[in-house]
């Protein structure tokens, strides 16, 4: 896929002097004046993008997991003015809002049967804080206080709050901002591919290190278990059925709430509208945004199971938590336009089939010498590398550096966007659009096999 420069129709370029004052997410501050080498993304239509200088790349990544039916739908854009002119804003505090009655609707239509309450946010890290303190209050209502702590998993990420940073597993970026909220621990995560057990061995005793973890810190003060369908940090984890399934239990036993982190994996990713109803498990709360509006709008959702509303509906009790934003109407009316997309275009089963054709695309670079494994499910795909495909052994941090100095550049020089050697770690990392042409993804996976060639010879 070699990138393109398209001058009609693209932006007209837009780097001037201010570029320097964007404090850059996760990201040093931009030297000089800014018109340096900062891409500025500028344009999207369905899978692509243009540069402010017309430049074309494919986006495998749903920009961050995000746009998951496309760029330049204007059925949403049409939906967001409506409401716009109609009622911008309105909280639903003591009040509600049309567009918030009608999603809250949609999405306990579309969630699993158990599931009562949506309470809206405005973003993921946002859900993952709510769904922390719900959990507390939940049990202090059930006359369990104690029961404050959560345990996660090693490496995951669940947002940059001071609470989802705490649930966070990632130690690089904990450690500027410690102490944390305390009572966040983390058992270790699900990583078949660097066991010698099998998958479903491996996955077992991973489940047992959480109880074991609930034990260490004292069953009367662990009160929820944080987990993703597919662990996104560390490249598309997957964990056996049984994992679940044992998880589920656990959290029973030790009366524990399990939260399905579905910031990534609702709205179609992996192959559903939600992620625990893919894989078949149930949580007593999940955790959504991104997808919700394809990106359109900022908006996320914690979905609450009668079992946690219970409590609140006998004793009357208000959930004391709230947000300016939560349920903003312009937001709610892109995700009510986003579902109406997913359902009519049948992008759950299309993100199934055309998962399962990228899957077997990306598993013909097998012949690479760097090629470690792909792992993932349905559109949300990673490649390991490893420094010897046959003894699957690590690249030394020479190597590592090595990769991560010339991959991610030479790829995006292919016009492909995607997550490549992403905090040092061997992976290449994928989230297409749900509508993606099977032919596009081909010709991703023909540029990557481009870059790997070479980043053979390199290491
Ligand atoms: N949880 C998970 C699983 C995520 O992947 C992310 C972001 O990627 C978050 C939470 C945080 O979401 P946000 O960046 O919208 O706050």
């Amino acid at each position: 896929m070699p990138s393109e420069i398209v001058t009609e129709g693209s932006a007209a370029a837009v780097r001037p002097g201010p570029a320097r004052h964007v404090w850059r997410h996760f990201n040093p501050i931009v030297a000089g004046d800014g018109a340096s080498d900062v891409l500025v993304m500028s344009r999207g239509e369905g899978s692509w993008l243009y540069d402010s200088d017309g430049r074309r790349y494919y986006d495998a990544l749903s920009a961050l997991y995000c746009v998951n039916v496309g760029y330049g739908r204007t059925e949403i854009g049409a939906a967001m003015a409506r409401q716009a002119e109609e009622l911008a804003y309105f909280p639903i505090w003591g009040t509600l809002t049309p567009p918030a009655i009608e999603l809250a609707g949609k999405v306990i239509e579309l969630a699993p049967d158990h599931m009562d309450q949506v309470f809206f946010t405005s973003g993921g890290s946002e859900s993952v804080d709510a769904a922390w303190k719900l959990t507390r209050q939940y049990h202090r209502l059930r006359g369990k206080p104690g029961k404050t702590k959560v345990v996660a998993r090693e490496g995951a990420y669940h947002g940059t709050s001071m609470g989802a940073l705490s649930i966070t597993g990632v130690p690089s970026l904990r450690e500027a901002f410690e102490p944390l909220v305390p009572g966040a621990v983390h058992a270790p995560k699900v990583d078949p591919f660097h066991s010698d057990e099998s998958p479903r061995e491996h996955s077992l005793a991973r489940a047992e290190a959480i109880a074991e973890a609930i034990e260490r810190e004292g069953p009367d003060t662990v009160g929820a278990i944080f987990i993703e369908p597919v662990q996104n940090s560390g490249g598309c984890l997957v964990a056996e059925p049984e994992y679940f399934e044992r998880v589920r239990e656990i959290a029973d036993e030790y009366d524990a709430l399990l939260v399905s982190d579905e910031t990534i994996c609702s709205w179609g990713r992996i192959g559903a509208f939600f992620g625990c109803q893919a894989i078949g498990y149930e949580p007593d709360l999940i955790t959504t945004a991104k997808g919700l509006t394809s990106g359109y709008a900022p908006m996320g959702a914690v979905l609450v199971s009668d079992k946690v509303t219970a409590p609140f509906r006998e004793q009357g009790e208000a959930f004391t938590h709230g947000l300016t934003f939560g349920g903003h109407p312009v937001a709610a009316a892109a995700a009510l336009a986003n579902i109406e997309i997913i359902e009519s275009e049948g992008l759950c089963d299309r993100a199934r089939s055309t998962g399962s054709h990228f899957r077997a695309a990306l598993e013909g670079l097998a012949d690479l010498p760097i090629f470690g494994e792909v792992r993932g499910i349905a559109m949300f795909q990673a490649i390991e590398l490893v420094a010897d495909r046959d003894t699957r052994a690590p690249f030394s941090d020479k190597q590592r550096q090595a990769l991560l100095d010339f991959v991610p550049d030479a790829i995006r020089e292919e016009g492909v966007i995607c997550r490549a050697i992403h905090r040092g770690a061997p992976l290449i990392q994928f989230a297409p659009h749900l509508n993606a042409r099977p032919e596009d993804l081909d010709e991703v996976v023909g540029s990557v096999r481009r870059v790997l060639e070479r980043a053979s010879e390199l290491v």
